[in-house]
């Protein structure tokens, strides 16, 4: 009797910021909107990879962003000046973006207008995968000169991490990246993930990383325009 009481007591309890977690889930529902979570090391291409996903999206899949970092606006600047809505999160010097920090954001964004939203994580490949967001996708990149071993070291970002994503291919040869060391190295932690081999300064391998998004965007909100 007393085991099946507390059971339930358990499982109802969640954590803040899992609670404003499922607070933004239903907002993002309410606008349709689809949200990817990009997290990675600083320099490792975030910024690049939405620019290059925003070159390549169809016209009836509208892009909004939210940058975080840790100081500055320098990326958002970068979104903005491409044309793209973009909120910037000042995390005023923490190392991850959190829930509640999506929520203020959330509300400085014309939801009604945007399709796909990137969430711009603070470059760092340790606490941002232990935040839920409210998101519908984890993505990291990792990048060519970081070298082959990433997810080997940071296997917990890779874990819990919906897709790879391996930015400056065109650098494979200069850097004597070892691919199928990298391959493994996910292989090992998360077996499920794909892994899109892509340079966002050629746009090789940009479209096939796109339409996988699109895939994953469809399978929660249709498009309702062709
Ligand atoms: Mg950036
Ligand atoms: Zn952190």
């Amino acid at each position: 009797m007393t085991r099946t009481r507390e059971i339930p007591v358990v499982q109802a309890i969640l954590s803040a910021n899992e609670q404003v977690a499922e607070e933004n889930r239903r907002t993002l529902a309410r606008h349709q909107v689809f949200a990817v979570n990009v997290m990675a090391s600083p320099g490792a291409g975030k910024t690049s990879l939405i620019l290059a996903t925003a070159r390549h999206l169809p016209a009836n899949v509208r892009l909004g962003v939210v940058e975080g970092d840790v100081a500055s606006r320098i990326d958002a600047e970068t979104i903005a000046a491409a044309g793209i809505p973009v909120v910037q999160v000042n995390t005023g010097g923490a190392c991850h973006l959190d829930a509640p920090m999506i929520r203020s954001a959330l509300t400085h964004l014309p939801l009604e207008t945007v399709d796909l939203l990137f969430v711009e994580n603070v470059g760092n490949l340790i606490c941002p995968a232990e935040f839920a967001l409210g998101t519908h996708l984890n993505v990291v990149v990792a990048s060519v000169p970081e070298g082959h071993d990433k997810p080997y070291k940071y296997p917990g970002v890779f874990t819990r991490s919906h897709a790879v994503v391996l930015n400056k291919a065109d650098m494979i040869d200069v850097f004597a990246f070892d691919l199928d060391a990298f391959r493994r190295g996910v292989a090992m932690v998360n077996p499920h993930a794909p892994v899109f081999v892509l340079s966002c300064k050629t746009d090789m391998g940009v479209p096939e990383w796109v339409r996988w998004l699109l895939a994953q965007k469809e399978a929660v909100h249709p498009s309702t325009t062709p």
